[in-house]
């Protein structure tokens, strides 16, 4: 593709988010889901007839198999939305479950579940961390998938499994090879969610807002819940392996679309500062503070920008591999960037910053924990922090 299609792409799909998908914003924060799922679907079938659809996916399951740097530019332009990504079919989790499937799965896998899935017909989840013992470092999770009589039989509590809710698959990561090495005792595999075996126990409230369908976050349970043997993902022991390269892509992917909530915000700051008035003859917009505020916040958003893009570049130029400390960087970098822009943007609209009159307290609620999941700060520092330590040219 040409960067001329490209360029036209992404204004087709801005013009989309700007005139299609930001009014439907309403029905999310007054939690009509009912209307707000039936009108994505069909912004979804105006996506798909653009061809617009999956742009992360390989072109084999309808994708448009474009390259790391341009995903991230769509990354950004949807994500001024938390509909954008559901919108043209993009959305976590089921983009990373979709992309691992198409790289790991059996030809079984692939047609019962990928290609519904990268259709949109179906949604999916990631059943990974547990409420009893440490996310950060999942080579302690507990839940166990044994082999008996040609099926897997799973036991566990699995929670915050983002989109269970009318989910019809999840991926579990269960420890498969208790004696194993620490990071080769777990296998993922898949259960339909119509398994007897399985309960989705409730939606879990977070701060304050339970959410539903695919905007929830679960806590389930599996007991005894058996399925085939062909329902293993890759290979035995490869769960953790399978893990870390489904995370690496959704995680520039998580970077660019909050540059995106942040770029939407930061608007509706500069458009509420400059005709809020506070005294007869000026505007928030006229206060030092407030211009400090905007420098700073534009500052952060293209420094952040900057450093997603060089990371997308390296992935495309040298691969996952090569980029690993700068996705570690950009992960807490861009996240804190994005508190901070988002925290700028309410404070300056005051109480309206409070409500849901406007878009910014939903994703002051809602993306406090992008300094949480995909791997908290301190992880992601710590391991960037060790590599640099190692490397024998102190001279950065
Ligand atoms: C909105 C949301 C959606 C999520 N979606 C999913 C999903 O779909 N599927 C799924 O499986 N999981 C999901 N998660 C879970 C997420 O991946 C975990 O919360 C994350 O891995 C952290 O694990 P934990 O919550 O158990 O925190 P813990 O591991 O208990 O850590 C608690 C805190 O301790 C600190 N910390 C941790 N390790 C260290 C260390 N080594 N040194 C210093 N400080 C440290 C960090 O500040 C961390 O936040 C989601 C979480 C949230 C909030």
């Amino acid at each position: 593709m040409t960067q001329e299609i490209f360029t036209d792409m992404l204004k087709r799909i801005n013009a989309i988010v700007r005139e299609h998908i930001i009014p439907l914003e309403p029905l999310l924060l007054t939690q009509q889901w009912t209307e707000l799922f039936s009108q994505l679907d069909q912004l979804r079938t105006e996506v798909k007839a653009q061809d617009l659809w999956a742009p992360n996916l390989p072109a084999s399951v309808g994708g448009l198999n474009l390259s790391t740097m341009r995903l991230a530019q769509i990354a950004e332009v949807s994500g001024q939305s938390p509909l954008g990504h559901y919108c043209f079919g993009c959305q976590a989790p089921d983009a990373g479950n979709a992309e691992l499937l198409h790289m790991y799965a059996n030809d079984f896998i692939k047609s019962s579940f990928l290609l519904p899935l990268a259709k949109g017909d179906i949604r999916s989840c990631f059943a990974m961390t547990e409420p009893h013992t440490a996310g950060s470092n999942p080579t302690m999770l507990d839940t166990t998938a044994e082999l008996i009589d040609d099926h897997w039989v799973i036991n566990g509590r699995k929670w915050f499994t983002t989109a269970a809710d009318g989910a019809n698959f999840t991926i579990v990561m269960a420890v498969t090879d208790p004696e194993a090495h620490r990071h080769q005792r777990a296998s993922m595999i898949i259960v339909p969610l119509d398994n007897s075996g399985y309960r989705n126990l409730r939606n879990i409230p977070v701060m304050g807002h339970s959410g539903s369908g695919y905007f929830s976050h679960s806590e389930v349970e599996f007991v005894n819940c058996k399925v085939p043997a062909n329902h293993l993902i890759g290979e035995r022991g490869q769960g953790f392996k399978m893990a870390q390269q489904r995370l690496g892509p959704g995680r520039i992917q998580h970077c660019m679309r909050w540059i995106g909530i942040a770029k939407r915000c930061f608007n509706l700051m500069c458009q509420h500062v400059k005709q809020r008035q506070i005294t007869p003859t000026s505007t928030l917009a006229d206060q030092a503070v407030i211009q400090s505020k905007i420098a700073e916040s534009f500052a952060a958003m293209n420094a952040s920008r900057a450093l997603v893009m060089e990371t997308a570049q390296i992935v495309d130029e040298q691969g996952f591999e090569a980029a690993k400390h700068h996705i570690s960087m950009i992960k807490f970098e861009s996240a804190n960037m994005l508190q901070s822009v988002v925290d700028n943007a309410l404070q300056s609209m005051g109480a309206l910053g409070m409500t849901d009159d406007s878009i910014v307290a939903f994703f002051y609620r809602e993306e406090r924990a992008a300094r949480i999941y995909d791997g908290p700060d301190e992880v992601h520092k710590i391991s960037l922090a060790k590599s640099l330590l190692k490397s024998k040219t102190i001279n950065f």
